[in-house]
């Protein structure tokens, strides 16, 4: 399987990063070891000092895919859930500054921790959810996804032009703003539409 993620899919995500928006979605993938599930603790990798949480809404690929019209996409993704897309900023800064992908920064093992899923027709409309990230107790991100700048059938039918979707295959849909650093003894928890789908700590 395969982890594709959007990245600068919030205006003010990419404006806290300085960044202009993109013309199209801005896509990169994460390896199937990037997983993180069940609440499994999230360990701070050695070789970062600035290692940031993203929360974003993740879709779950229930069906094969090619070639997809924005039209069809909803048939695509059977469950919607909440990751973290951890950052290592400062690698990210020191690859781009050299003008050369920054892949390593957000791509290594346990990169990706993973809420439950919720059955997708549970939500009225897909492009009115809210999720939210605490830290410790504390508000740290509120998104809405009638805030994407590329929603779903967009992200779904740009990606599917490029990649073959199969059945198991996430979409990591974009953070929005209020992005930060984690530290050891950390607690995220992340809800989506109001429900607990992620709890765990950083070791
Ligand atoms: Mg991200």
């Amino acid at each position: 399987m395969k982890i594709i993620c959007v990245g600068l899919n919030y205006r003010k995500h990419a404006a806290e990063m300085g960044r202009p928006l993109p013309p199209e979605p801005m896509i990169f993938l994460k390896p199937d070891s990037a997983l993180l599930k069940k609440n499994k603790p999230f360990f701070i990798p050695d070789f970062s000092k600035n290692l940031q949480f993203e929360a974003e809404v993740v879709l779950r690929i229930s069906k094969l895919g090619k070639g997809i019209a924005a039209k069809y996409a909803d048939r695509y993704y059977d469950a919607l859930t909440v990751g973290i897309d951890f950052t290592a900023r400062d690698l990210q800064h020191k690859f781009s500054q050299a003008g050369h992908p920054w892949e390593l920064s957000k791509t290594f093992d346990g990169s990706a921790p993973l809420g439950t899923f919720i059955p997708a027709e549970r939500f009225p409309s897909h492009s009115d959810i809210s999720f939210s990230l605490e830290i410790n107790g504390e508000p740290r991100q509120e998104g809405n996804t009638s805030d994407l700048i590329f929603g779903f059938a967009d992200i779904i039918e740009y990606v599917s032009t490029f990649y073959t979707l199969k059945t198991g295959d996430l979409i990591f849909t974009g953070t929005p703003s209020g992005v930060g650093p984690v530290k050891k003894g950390d607690n995220l928890v992340a809800r989506l539409a109001g429900e607990t789908v992620l709890d765990f700590f950083v070791r």
